[in-house]
């Protein structure tokens, strides 16, 4: 396992040290625009829906990306156990990664020019937990560690190029989120974002400001923040990173705006130009990687596509 997750990760580092790697968008919020109300990780258990989900995905690479995270945003062991789905733990993990892999063949077995055609990353993409860690909630570290740790086995075997953490409103939680991927395989790269307000601060008062120099010493070869905010918020969140870690490497992915209800549907304001257009602001502040997070789609995700184009 060690072999091949050190060379990966020192391809996806060696070609960070030259250029911007485009992430996808969002995949819960394009399967709710499709009618799907169940979970987005227990469709991957669904026939039908997983055709859907292999279109997203090809969507997201045919704009542009070149990292496809796997739709396992709630499938680690503590929030399936909430549902009752613990036992699909396995089922939906590798089917996920086996999503993103089909779609990956796919567009490179009909690609017109098969020499050219650009590699594929593939995200194993972790969530929160749903539950707090001990005096707040009843999860010890180790039990949290651990709950992640049986998701990363899985998305880890199943073929993923590296880890991404993402989401995260507590900085403990994170740091037990990398100690369980890193006892599977110390080698393997991991990214981990948190999510953080307006502000500049998380849920459990962690500050843009603050968690970075915590991440990287746990193992995070990567760190950023994602949703909660639209781009236009996640300019001044970058500057804050980059203010306090010049040299790391940073993801960035906020949401296409802010969620309103329009005729009992969820929408997100920022149409995909004003994202374009903000993350012209946030690229000045170097980070590796760029995607969006709830409420973005392909049309996003092209127009930034557009703008790394030009910016190159
Ligand atoms: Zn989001």
């Amino acid at each position: 396992m060690s072999l091949n997750t050190q060379k990966i990760k020192d391809e996806i580092l060696n070609t960070l040290n030259k250029r911007v790697l485009l992430c996808d968008g969002a995949m819960g919020t394009m399967l709710q625009s499709i009618g799907y109300t169940a979970a987005s990780d227990l469709l991957n258990l669904d026939e039908n829906a997983r055709k859907d989900i292999i279109k997203i995905h090809l969507n997201y690479i045919a704009a542009g990306s070149e990292i496809i995270q796997t739709n396992t945003f709630g499938a680690n062991f503590l929030k399936l156990k909430r549902s009752g789905n613990e036992k699909y733990l396995k089922l939906i993990n590798k089917n996920a990664v086996n999503n993103v892999k089909e779609a990956i063949n796919y567009f490179q077995e009909f690609s017109p020019n098969k020499e050219t055609v650009k590699r594929i990353y593939i995200a194993g993409d972790i969530g929160p937990s749903g539950e707090m860690l001990k005096p707040f909630g009843n999860i010890s570290y180790d039990e949290m560690a651990n709950s992640f740790s049986a998701q990363a086995e899985v998305l880890i075997e199943s073929g993923v190029d590296f880890i991404l953490v993402e989401t995260m409103m507590d900085l403990n939680e994170a740091c037990a989120a990398v100690e369980g991927i890193k006892k599977l395989d110390r080698e393997i790269l991991i990214a981990c974002t948190l999510t953080f307000n307006e502000n500049g601060v998380t849920l459990m008062g962690n500050k843009a400001e603050d968690f970075g120099k915590v991440l990287i010493d746990a193992g995070c070869s990567i760190i950023g923040a994602n949703c909660s905010v639209g781009s236009s918020s996640m300019i001044k969140i970058t500057e804050k990173i980059r203010s306090a870690n010049p040299d790391t490497l940073l993801i960035i992915q906020p949401n296409a705006g802010l969620p309103k209800i329009v005729n009992n549907k969820t929408i997100f304001d920022e149409s995909p130009d004003l994202m374009a257009e903000n993350f012209s602001h946030i690229l000045k502040f170097n980070p590796s990687i760029i995607g969006g997070c709830c409420g973005s789609t392909p049309e996003h995700i092209k127009k930034i596509s557009n703008l790394l184009k030009n910016d190159s």
